[in-house]
This record gives C-alpha cells, structure tokens and sequence, in this order.
C-alpha cells in the first residue's frame, strides 16, 4: 500500500471514529463532562502505567536526569532515555489500551461539539513536526 492511500484510510478511520462517537455519546455529552472525562481517562492513563511498574512489574522506571549537555538536536534525541526498563506484558497493554481508546472517544467528543475535524487536527500535527522534525522540541 502506497504512502497516499495509508493516509487516505487512516483519514477514514478517524471519521469514521468520530462520526461514531457522535451518535453514542448522550450521558457525557455537556461540555463539561467531555473536559472532565478527558482529564480522568489521562489519569487513568496515567494509574495503568503506574500499576504496570508497582503491580504487575512487567516494566519498571528508572529516571535520572537527561543531561544534554551543549550538544547538538541531534545528539540530545540520541542520547535522551525513556527511562522505561522491560516491555509492557499483554495484561497491561490491553488495560491501556482501552484507557486510551476511551481518552481518543471523550478527544473526539470534543472535536465534535466544537466543530473540529480530528483527522485535521492529526494531519496538520504530521505536517507540522514532518517539516520541523527535531527541531519542533517535543
Ligand atoms: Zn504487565
């Protein structure tokens, strides 16, 4: 599949995606409720990773300092770590991945009830750090 039609269908599951969450959601549909629902599924987010080092112990963090020095963009992206040590287990990543589809369902929610379009939200990001690479400081 060429890189043209990735992105087309990639466009399509996203409105798709969002067109859907506009026909089920009714009990969170204020405003409010979609701000405050992103918030906890980020902290769900958050917790399941947490419980992945302290519960599961599939993945552990060691954090240290990222020390870059004077160096150079691209030597800074080489030497900056994660910090996470392991690989996530399967247990764990299903119970992320569903905080997260839950965080993209309450985002997409938001999309619509202030009339964005999350595939044009995604494609300007991709242009944006396509054409800045590293130099977009993420
Ligand atoms: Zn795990």
């Amino acid at each position: 599949m060429d890189t043209k039609n990735k992105v087309n269908q990639n466009d399509t599951i996203c409105d798709n995606f969002q067109n859907q969450v506009s026909l089920v959601l009714i009990r969170h549909k204020s405003m409010l409720d979609i701000m405050t629902k992103l918030d906890e599924y980020n902290a769900r987010i958050n917790r399941a990773i947490a419980k992945s080092v302290t519960y599961c112990g599939c993945i552990s963090i060691n954090a240290t300092k990222q020390d870059f020095g004077n160096d150079s963009f691209e030597n800074m992206q080489k030497k900056a770590e994660t910090h996470v040590e392991g690989k996530i287990c399967e247990n764990c990543k299903d119970i992320l991945e569903e905080e997260m589809g839950s965080y993209m369902f309450y985002l997409a929610s938001l999309c619509n009830t202030l009339g964005m379009d999350l595939s044009d939200i995604l494609e300007k990001e991709y242009d944006r750090i396509k054409t800045l690479g590293i130099y977009s400081l993420k």
